[in-house]
């Protein structure tokens, strides 16, 4: 085969352990998973219920445009219903953008560490990668200024970033962006939008306004506790959405999919509990890494990075061993952290005490 010579450079995806995988290998009953940044509360009741009620016509294609889900977005985000891009999950949106702009006469440029989707699609396309150190946790956006060249296609900005829960200020954020030419697309990724609480955080929705070159990803994955329907969505000017939307496959996104995703929205009232519970969960991450004297990054979403200053894998292992499955750092890029998705009081609890063992233990 002559395959694509960047295609040998790229790994297929590591999927995390399964639960079933975990309980068989360590004759556990209960596994507590806290690894992909899933909603520990599932989804709204509204949407069980809708998906029960609806009698589904197998054998039509489903509604390519997704019409009833784009209507209700765009009403509830206030933007015109050609401003948006659906994908199956906003994976397959970092794909259309890729496919769309990136070639091997190109380059784009991101934070290292952050979403391993940017780098893996633009390698696909052949486009030349700069990857910008992460300052402190934070973008450092003066250098990722200083990496944008003639060739740049496409910036990708993740706030809150994954995997260190860091945002970008809107102060900064409409800074970075008048500094940036007109012709080079700036992708801000915030998967975990609705879990923001910072006062300064960007509201990208107007800085679109202003900035035309600009589009914002969203998923249904996270707070609406959709992941298993993938459905993700694109926000951007009418110009770039239409420029964009030949990238993209007719039927994408499939009917049970749209509606678990329109009725979703509808329950503002889901979201808002777990965008508080999830506050109440880092709260007692903060304490238990203040009581031990561990650095963490203070998150924007719905999970933390904590430094635990010895091979992430270790933490990892032992929690795995105890029916605990968080992500080691050594992956993302932080080798002496792990990090933990935010869960229900008690899964918090449950890990925080068997963390407090291992810290124990290693002295
Ligand atoms: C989870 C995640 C996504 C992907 O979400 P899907 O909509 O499920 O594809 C995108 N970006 C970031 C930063 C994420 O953490």
């Amino acid at each position: 085969m002559r395959w694509k010579k960047q295609l040998l450079e790229l790994s297929p995806y590591l999927p995390g352990k399964s639960i079933e995988e975990v309980k068989k290998q360590y004759g556990l009953e209960k596994i507590t998973k806290l690894a992909s940044n899933e909603n520990p509360f599932g989804c709204s009741d509204k949407v069980l219920e809708s998906l029960k009620k609806y009698q589904p016509k197998t054998e039509l294609y489903p509604d390519g445009y997704a019409t009833n889900l784009r209507e209700t977005l765009a009403e509830a985000l206030q933007v015109d219903i050609n401003q948006l891009l659906f994908g199956n999950g906003s994976d397959e949106i970092i794909q259309i953008i890729s496919r769309a702009l990136l070639h091997s006469d190109s380059n784009t440029v991101m934070a290292t560490p952050t979403f391993p989707q940017y780098r893996h699609n633009a390698i696909l396309e052949g486009a030349e990668v700069r990857e910008v150190p992460l300052k402190n946790g934070d973008h450092d956006l003066d250098g990722m200024l200083a990496a944008v060249d003639e060739k740049t296609n496409v910036i990708w900005l993740c706030s809150p970033n994954n995997p260190t829960g860091t945002y970008i200020s809107e102060e900064k954020m409409a800074s970075f962006l008048s500094k940036v030419p007109q012709d080079i697309l700036v992708v801000i990724d915030e998967a975990y939008y609705e879990y923001a609480v910072a006062e300064d955080y960007h509201d990208s929705i107007n800085l679109l306004k202003e900035f035309k070159n600009l589009i914002v990803l969203r998923t249904f994955s996270k707070i609406y506790g959709l992941a298993s329907m993938r459905v993700g969505y694109g926000i951007a000017d009418r110009d770039i959405i239409r420029a964009l939307e030949p990238a993209r496959e007719p039927f994408n996104t499939n009917s049970f999919a749209q509606l678990a995703a329109k009725t979703s929205i509808e329950d503002t009232e889901f979201v808002e509990v777990c965008k508080l519970k999830n506050r109440e969960g880092l709260e007692q991450f903060y304490q238990f890494c203040g009581e031990n004297a561990l650095e963490y990054f203070p998150s924007q979403g719905n999970f933390i990075l904590i430094n635990f200053n010895r091979d992430g894998d270790e933490v990892f292992q032992y929690l795995l061993s105890r029916g605990f499955i968080v992500r080691s750092g050594k992956a993302l890029g932080f080798p002496s952290c792990v990090r933990i998705t935010v869960g229900s009081k008690e899964q918090n609890e449950g890990l925080i005490e068997l963390l407090k063992e291992f810290l124990a233990e290693e002295l």
